[in-house]
């Protein structure tokens, strides 16, 4: 049997490092002991409780007006993840929360409930397979009160590059046709290999981004548009495309950075949907990063504004990767700041021939999704979810396909003038 560790919310309760040998203490002791006083006077309340299946692991959220005190084991034979927590009411949301676990769901086969003393509600996920579980508590944030999140990450994880290597190897390579060099220097340059485009649809899970008047999602637009775009891509030869999400659930700034990264990417599109208090706000803008300040008041604030998902998908800062954060702050970015400015016109003139552009030039700021040192990476504001017009266009699949071909052809103008280098 292994029992994982994790910290309280709060410190309501005493368990700050539980073993297998402190939890049976702990199972033994009166309930009473167990508590601050006053602790357990007011029932917490579950307001509100999600679960984001996912194959790169599964979220369950649990929201509530004030902090729980919890506790989280990881258990096997069979395998489980049990949640304690501390003079909590059952409700109609921990009653309910069965029937929001799919079966199609990748990782968690059932939750039940029940009590494990008079005051500790006990909520058993049932799992179908080896999990880790990772909890953490969220401060409010946006509209939402205090989280508890537990993410049920598998033991071993799939492997979006190996799925793709094997992809690759399935599919023989050949240069991208409109992407030979030139006679002369350009000669030199060794295009006989693939293209790599990591697309990045922004959002997802918990962070919905921003919502148009018709209450759509920009999660779901980026998504599709996203998932046209590497259709789109894929179709050429010499080039394949990988997605840093394809479902509705969060993916962490950095772990986007990361992934883009992993699959040696020669370009990351990031894909979102604009949105301004002004609904007559409109068109397409293509953003690349800044290292000292943005171009525009508009373009830091919206880089503030998509760097928020972090918080309001809710990230689990115990576990942000050292080396990667090291690697981000470290290396002078100019070099692919200015492929990013090239890649980046290549695709405002394409969306040019669908849409009206909001911007003439590409800007610049500091967008956290765009920091990895050595992928040129660019952020692609489609449309103003925001303006009626234009939200309507969104969410039309053939508009979907408009956008991501535009925007398609951008990157495969780039890439043709701009061969990458064979790799060392
Ligand atoms: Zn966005």
């Amino acid at each position: 049997m292994r029992i994982r560790d994790q910290k309280g919310a709060r410190g309501a309760v005493v368990h700050v490092s539980i073993g297998r040998r402190r939890a049976l203490a702990w199972a033994l002791l009166p309930a009473a002991q167990l508590l601050v006083p006053g602790a357990w006077a007011q029932a917490a309340r579950i307001a509100s409780a999600r679960v984001w299946p996912a194959q790169e692991y599964t979220r369950v959220i649990l929201e509530s007006p004030a902090p729980l005190a919890w506790e989280v084991l990881t258990l096997s034979d069979p395998d489980r993840v049990v949640l304690d927590l501390d003079g909590a009411d059952v409700g109609p949301e921990i009653a309910g929360l069965a029937q929001r676990v799919q079966a199609s769901d990748p990782h968690l086969a059932g939750i039940r409930y029940g009590r494990k003393t008079p005051t500790v509600l006990r909520v058993v996920f049932d799992l179908k397979g080896g999990v880790v579980a990772q909890a953490f508590a969220l401060k409010p944030v946006a509209e939402f009160g205090h989280r508890l999140v537990v993410d049920l990450i598998p033991s071993t994880p799939p492997d979006p590059l190996m799925a793709l290597l094997d992809a690759d190897r399935a599919k023989p390579g050949a240069p991208p046709s409109d992407a030979r060099p030139a006679e002369g220097a350009a000669a030199k340059r060794d295009v006989a290999r693939r293209v790599t485009i990591a697309i990045d649809p922004g959002h997802g899970g918990e962070d919905p981004g921003a919502i148009g008047p018709k209450g759509t999602y920009e999660k779901h637009v980026a998504l599709a548009i996203s998932r046209r775009l590497k259709q789109v891509l894929d179709a050429g030869s010499g080039v394949r495309a990988v997605l840093t999400r394809d479902d509705d659930y969060f993916v962490p700034l950095a772990t986007r950075v990361h992934k883009a990264r992993r699959a040696q990417a020669d370009l990351l599109v990031s894909i979102h949907a604009d949105a301004f208090r002004e609904p007559r706000a409109r068109g397409s803008s293509v953003f690349a990063l800044s290292e000292n300040g943005a171009t525009s008041a508009a373009a830091r604030w919206l880089a503030q504004k998509e760097n928020a998902a972090d918080l309001i998908g809710g990230v689990n800062l115990d576990v942000r990767d050292p080396v990667l954060a090291r690697t981000l702050l470290d290396l002078s970015q100019t070099a692919q700041i200015n492929d990013s400015l090239k890649a980046g016109r290549h695709v405002l003139a394409g969306l040019a021939e669908v849409n009206a552009l909001h911007k003439r030039d590409v800007e610049q700021a500091g967008f956290a999704v765009l920091k990895a040192p050595d992928v040129p990476s660019i952020l692609v504001e489609t449309a103003f979810i925001s303006n009626p017009d234009e939200e309507r266009k969104l969410r039309d699949p053939r508009q979907q396909a408009r956008y991501a071909e535009s925007i398609a052809d951008g990157v495969l103008r780039y890439f043709s003038r701009n061969p990458p280098l064979a790799r060392g």
